[in-house]
């Protein structure tokens, strides 16, 4: 293929960031935007040695599986990578792509991945924001950044994000306005202002809103309590001080300026206690979902002990422990350890122990017999698999959100005794390209 050049070429497959995937005379083209199915007039924007990057131009033929998008931001934003493609084909392709993974990076072969389980009604669900703040020719801009890019997309109401979220943006526009606060420029490292981040309840009328500022102080703070006092549901304001340069959004160091630092949410009968700087899945109603099914292949009869290992703030442990007879679980950021210790004592769960450490480092002083995992998405350091693999739990229970270090993870447990049980994708992030993966492996007695 020729850089710049026009060609026709026939989508036939996806890649892992939603974009659509053509061959052309061998070679694999990447079209943003274009959907397996689409005839697409396409120029060429990159040519690599396996590779090529197409510009999508024009559709001579539209895919069946096209949608209208229900954002109309969907064009511009980068958030959300599949709000032209059929919700039940983004189910389809999210279980494709976890199957090509376990087969291409696992090696594991002829592997039964289970229908991707939809989100009923997959909108207005996130229970997370964190807009970037930037100025773009004296205009305040807070949204989301376009695709690959970190030029700010104003937006007003986001379709996966919480409907209440638009009046808080709306007030935090104002405020920053009428105050004339600085707002943080990247290039620079200079300004203020420089995220937004809500936290929002879904059981709760409760939400916690934090201006992410670089700097000690924010002028006129009374003037935003008192704004954003007016919005009702807001139980918590919050700044966070971060005078780090990089994309880190959230530093160590949090003032309330009203309220409360935390807020309560429930995943089915549990309720939680979340801070700030805690990981609380974005998707409560879907997690309810994907804990049922860990807790349904791992079995529990009531007389096993059980490590959780990145347990958060003791989701998935206070769920095991109901059916367990003792859950140890591991999280290596003290605010969620302490926040997984409240939460035993609010659920009145006593038979879980909560260690702060990070999972590699751990020594396991006594056997465990199931073993569940949740790691970030680059997975588990090969450390803490050898510590898994010694300890010889029957069961483990993988947790992934990214099906890639999944794989890699899944292959290393299966060259060292464990077979693959059950693998069963749960949408989690509708419109994104990401999937949640619960896997049951199994350790093979000889
Ligand atoms: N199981 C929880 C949290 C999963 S997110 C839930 O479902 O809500 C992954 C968690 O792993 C985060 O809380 C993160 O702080 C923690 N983490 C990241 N690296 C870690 C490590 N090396 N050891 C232990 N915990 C880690």
């Amino acid at each position: 293929m020729i850089k710049n050049e026009e060609y026709i070429v026939e989508v036939i497959d996806i890649n892992a960031n939603g974009g659509g995937v053509a061959k052309y005379e061998g070679m694999a083209v990447f079209i943003p935007g274009a959907v397996p199915g689409d005839v697409a007039k396409v120029k060429i924007i990159k040519v690599a040695k396996s590779y090529a990057v197409g510009k999508l131009l024009e559709l001579v033929e539209a895919s069946e599986h096209r949608a209208e998008p229900p954002c109309v931001y969907a064009a511009k934003c980068g958030g959300c990578v599949a709000q032209h493609i059929k919700y039940e084909f983004q189910l389809k392709y999210k279980q494709k792509q976890v199957k090509d993974c376990l087969e291409r990076i696992g090696k594991i072969r002829e592997v039964e991945v289970l229908p991707t389980i939809a989100m009923e009604n997959p909108i207005h669900y996130r229970n997370k924001a964190q807009y970037p703040i930037r100025e773009v020719d004296g205009k305040i801009q807070i949204g989301f950044y376009a695709a690959k890019s970190h030029q700010v997309v104003d937006i007003e109401d986001c379709v996966i994000g919480n409907q209440k979220n638009g009046a808080i943006v709306d007030a935090i526009r104002k405020f920053l306005k009428d105050n004339k606060i600085s707002i943080y420029n990247e290039a620079t490292h200079k300004g203020l202002a420089r995220h937004l981040v809500i936290r929002n309840s879904i059981n709760f009328d409760e939400a916690m809103v934090c201006l992410v500022i670089n700097g000690k102080k924010l002028p006129h703070a009374q003037d935003l309590v008192e704004r954003l006092r007016a919005i009702p549901g807001i139980t918590g304001i919050l700044l966070n001080h971060n005078t780090a340069k990089g994309n880190v959004i959230l530093a160590e160091q949090t003032t309330t300026l009203d309220g409360r630092d935390y807020i309560m949410d429930k995943i089915g009968e549990l309720t939680f206690k979340i801070s700030l700087l805690s990981f609380f899945q974005v998707n409560p109603v879907q997690t309810k979902v994907l804990y049922d099914i860990a807790l349904g292949v791992a079995a529990l009869t009531g007389s096993e002990t059980v490590l959780d290992a990145y347990c958060g703030i003791g989701t998935i442990s206070l769920f095991l422990a109901k059916e367990a007879k003792r859950v140890v679980g591991v999280e290596a950021i003290p605010q969620a350890v302490a926040n997984a210790n409240e939460n035993a004592q609010i659920n009145g769960i006593a038979n879980v122990e909560f260690v702060l450490g990070n999972a590699e480092d751990v020594v396991l002083g006594e056997k465990f017999d199931v073993v569940v995992v949740d790691p970030p998405r680059k997975g588990c350091e090969e450390d803490f698999l050898k510590t898994i693999v010694a300890n010889a739990p029957a069961k483990m229970v993988y947790i992934s959100c990214d099906p890639a270090t999944l794989a890699r993870d899944v292959k290393f447990m299966y060259e060292n005794g464990y077979v693959v049980n059950k693998v069963q994708p749960v949408d989690m992030f509708p419109y994104t390209s990401h999937v949640e993966t619960c896997v049951l492996l199994s350790r093979l007695t000889t």
